[in-house]
């Protein structure tokens, strides 16, 4: 049976799952509920932001003609004829020979031309009025925000598409947005199979493990935004899992399900059989990379089974290069982002081991000045755990002889650079 799945390289494996995209469901949220949410329409500026020419720092507001042959010698002294802070209006106009005290944020009076900086004016009092001096020009235009100069409207601010984080959410207010149509997350579903997998609040008989997969996916689906269930551990029976997948999928309670085991070619991996029995289109059954090889994908009823691997590494890939970018395109994100982000870094020791495919290693990137630099976060197997925590990307190593220690790699962040 194995030798008849047919490997797809990651492209390919993209483009089959892309043609099924889930259907893109928008809510309404309010403002403080939208962050890390994906946003579900244009935002365009319906005005201009600064909405009116304001001052950007705290000084006078004056005419640059009045001051042009002001120096040191033959300061000019304009008459300051009141004071704006910021949030109210200036009354009247300016005149040549005046001057208006104005704060940061406020409106420049009409008439003004520039903001001269408090920090580098001196005020003298004559016959009961105030002036200032001033004994430098400027150009005119010097520290005024003009209007639109910040956001100008009928610009595209942020795309759908965008995850709402610290800057979209100060875009969102600045424009009024008290409420934010964002991306519905897909229900993602999470299932262990395996006899020897015990959950992690049961105790472990001998020959047993605790299940690492579905806290891990969870976790993974959870810094994503994603809204992820995680069911009980289905055990290795053909129609147990049959009936369960079944069910999970007639309720109607996921969009997605990932399953991690049973995918292989052992005598009790069921999952391919599973997919037979339900009727599901398989959309692949291998890879032609690792780790994960036996990955396989189907479709069922509009919803998306994923079978990962049940090797905790290969899972862990597998959810990364396959699950993250078909939920984050399904909701309307644009590939680049929904695929890991991508660099490229020196690999600083030596990959000895010839592979006849390429292989997406657990790594840890470091920045050291000016390069990336990456490293194996331990041995390559699948089966480890530890190497998941250690590593914060995954670097591609093509298939061959292996590379020398200074290769240049690409490299996709799991996680934030480490310094
Ligand atoms: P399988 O893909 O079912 O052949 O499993 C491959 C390896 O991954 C076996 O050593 C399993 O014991 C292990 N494994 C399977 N499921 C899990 C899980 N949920 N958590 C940790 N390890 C697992
Ligand atoms: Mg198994």
């Amino acid at each position: 049976m194995y030798d008849d799945r047919l490997p797809v390289t990651l492209a390919e494996a993209e483009r089959r799952l892309w043609m099924h995209l889930l259907p893109k469901v928008l809510e309404k949220v309010p403002l403080h509920e939208a962050h890390g949410r994906i946003l579900g329409e244009d935002i365009i500026a319906d005005r201009d932001v600064p909405a009116f020419d304001r001052a950007a720092v705290d000084g006078f507001a004056l005419r640059s003609e009045d001051i042009q042959g002001a120096s040191s010698q033959q300061p000019v002294e304009l008459k300051v004829i009141g004071t704006v802070g910021a949030g109210y209006v200036p009354e009247k106009p300016l005149s040549s020979g005046e001057a208006l005290r104005i704060m940061t944020g406020a409106k420049i009076p009409e008439g003004a031309d520039l903001v001269y900086m408090v920090e580098k004016t001196e005020l003298v009092e004559k016959n009961g009025a105030l002036y200032v001096r001033i004994t430098r020009p400027i150009e005119a235009g010097k520290d005024i925000a003009l209007t639109g100069s910040d956001m100008a409207r009928g610009s595209v601010l942020l795309p759908a598409g965008r995850r709402i984080m610290a800057g979209e959410m100060a875009v969102l207010a600045t424009f009024g947005f008290a409420e934010v149509s964002v991306v519905r997350s897909p229900r993602i579903g999470i299932a262990a199979t395996g006899n020897e997998v015990v959950p992690v609040d049961q105790p472990l008989a001998d020959g047993h493990i605790h299940d690492s997969n579905s806290p891990m996916l969870w976790s993974l689906a959870t810094s994503l935004g994603l809204k992820a269930h995680r069911y009980e551990v289905f055990p290795d029976r053909l129609d147990t899992l049959v009936r369960r997948i079944e069910q999970v999928l007639a309720d109607d309670e996921v969009d997605v399900l990932l399953t991690t085991g049973g995918v292989s070619v052992g005598d009790f991996d069921y999952m391919l059989r599973v997919y037979e029995a339900l009727g599901a289109e398989v959309l692949f059954n291998r890879l032609a990379f690792r780790p994960g090889q036996p990955t396989s994908v189907a479709r069922l009823g509009g919803k998306m089974l994923f079978g990962l691997s049940g090797n905790p590494g290969a899972s862990y890939v597998g959810f990364h290069l396959l699950v993250r970018p078909y939920v984050l395109r399904s909701m309307g994100v644009q590939a680049e982002e929904a695929r890991l982000p991508h660099a490229q870094a020196t690999l600083t020791e030596a990959m000895t081991r010839p592979s006849t495919l390429p292989k997406y290693i657990r790594a840890e990137l470091t920045a050291s000045g000016d390069r990336l630099l990456v490293r194996p976060a331990g041995s390559d197997r699948s089966s480890l755990v530890s190497t998941i925590y250690r590593s914060n990307a995954l670097a591609l190593i093509p298939a061959g002889e292996g590379l020398a220690a200074g290769s240049v790699v690409d490299v996709y962040y799991t996680d934030g650079p480490r310094h």
